[in-house]
């Protein structure tokens, strides 16, 4: 068994480390400062300014196929690179990127939707959760009704990341409510803003926050849904799929850097004239985060190997997003033990993780549903225990 990385593996991860040490870790001071100041940390063009520049280095499109430009890797370097970036507490990205259900347009929607929203002109978002229906998403009200060639939407969506920015969203409607959303009954549109939909930003205990986004009577053609009439819902499920390993890779390098910090600090802080690192209770925080960090690490990349072999990916992602999302929430809390009372400072990014990972246990599927996914598949004999190797 070999749990190294090939040459081109680590010569990727490698440059996405230089790229985020040298250009994205210099303004972590300045982005504390302006969130101290209530300022938003980052601005777009700053974010658009850095992802132009990591594509100088090739970084363009980690997802995106080569025929749109894209790197097109497989899913276990997307997860080291999303590691890397989950290093530095800027909200940065890499560039080139696009929801991987816009990749079902058609020509037109393609040249309308897809291709700027890579480029990087236009932003989207994409909306399943309403007031009813979080967890139990097959459970959505929000309607689309046939009119001549057009569709007319009404309804509410809610908790929409960047849907207070977004130029247009993907929405998932309930088109048939005869049928389930999961058996046909729901389908995705893409709808401009200028088609008449508004949104109002919902203020969160992390930076940035969601929105709300509200249709009232909003026409829309038909040559704006994306895939099939009535495969909404297979697209919403293959769009929070992806998460479910990206979201636990960038937990990992968040924890890494916090962890880090934590070792350095009890290797420099005194107390009763002694490091704080000469104390069992330090040092088992320190053991355990460094265990479970790496118990997270392997967890995941098996779930982005999954994906790689071609095999469901499913039951793994969701062990890695459920343990992931645990781990850095645990960490985060130790490490913040170990600062005392500098950890709860907005001097150091240390609260800061504190409230943006809280999250990860509750978007793109809470720790219950993951639970309920892993147990089901074991509990009705879809999954073997003992994995690939089971
Ligand atoms: C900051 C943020 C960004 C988000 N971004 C997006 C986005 O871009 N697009 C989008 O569509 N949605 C988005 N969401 C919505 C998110 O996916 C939902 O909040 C999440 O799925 C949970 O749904 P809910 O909030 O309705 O909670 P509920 O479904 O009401 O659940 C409440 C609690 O009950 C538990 N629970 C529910 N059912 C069961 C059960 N059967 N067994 C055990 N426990 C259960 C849940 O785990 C949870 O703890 C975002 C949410 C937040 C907070």
């Amino acid at each position: 068994m070999d749990f190294g990385l090939s040459d081109e593996e680590r010569a990727i991860r490698d440059t996405a480390r230089d790229f985020i040490t040298r250009e994205v870790m210099p303004l972590e001071q300045e982005l504390l400062r302006r969130e101290r100041a209530h300022q938003p940390g980052l601005e777009r063009s700053e974010l658009r300014e850095l992802q132009l520049k990591a594509r100088k280095f090739g970084f363009w499109g980690l997802a995106t196929p080569a025929e749109y430009g894209g790197m097109d890797l497989p899913a276990v370097v997307q997860s080291l690179i999303w590691t890397e970036i989950g290093r530095s507490f800027v909200p940065f990205r890499f560039g080139g990127e696009a929801d991987n259900i816009l990749f079902h347009a058609t020509e037109e929607q393609r040249q309308e939707f897809l291709l700027p929203t890579i480029e990087g002109e236009r932003n989207s978002c994409f909306a399943i959760t309403e007031p009813g229906a979080g967890s139990d998403a097959a459970n959505i009200r929000f309607r689309a009704r046939r009119d001549g060639d057009d569709w007319i939407l009404n309804g509410e969506k809610t908790f929409i990341t960047g849907g207070n920015e977004a130029d247009f969203a993907i929405v998932i409607a309930v088109t048939d409510p005869e049928r389930g959303a999961r058996d046909g009954g729901a389908t995705a549109f893409l709808v401009d803003r200028a088609m008449g939909w508004r949104s109002e930003f919902i203020p969160t205990m992390g930076e940035g926050g969601p929105a709300s986004l509200f249709f009232d009577d909003v026409r829309v053609p038909n040559r704006n849904i994306l895939g099939e009439v009535g495969q909404g819902f297979t697209l919403a499920m293959q769009w929070i799929g992806k998460g479910r390993y990206t979201i636990p890779s960038h937990a990992v390098g968040i924890a890494e850097r916090a962890l880090r910090m934590a070792i350095d600090h009890a290797n420099t802080r005194e107390t009763f004239g002694a490091r704080i690192g000469t104390n069992q209770a330090i040092q088992w925080m320190i053991a355990d985060s460094e265990t479970e960090l790496e118990a997270a690490r392997w967890l995941i990349l098996r779930a982005a190997w999954t994906v790689d072999a071609g095999l469901d990916p499913r039951h793994a992602s969701s062990m890695a997003k459920l343990y992931g999302a645990g781990m850095v929430n645990r960490v985060v809390d130790r490490v913040m033990q170990i600062h005392g009372g500098m950890g709860y400072t907005r001097e150091l990014p240390i609260e800061r993780w504190y409230r943006q990972v809280r999250l990860y246990r509750i978007f793109e599927g809470t720790d219950e549903m993951q639970r309920l996914i892993i147990s089901r598949d074991l509990l009705r004999g879809y999954t073997k225990l003992g994995g690939h190797l089971g």
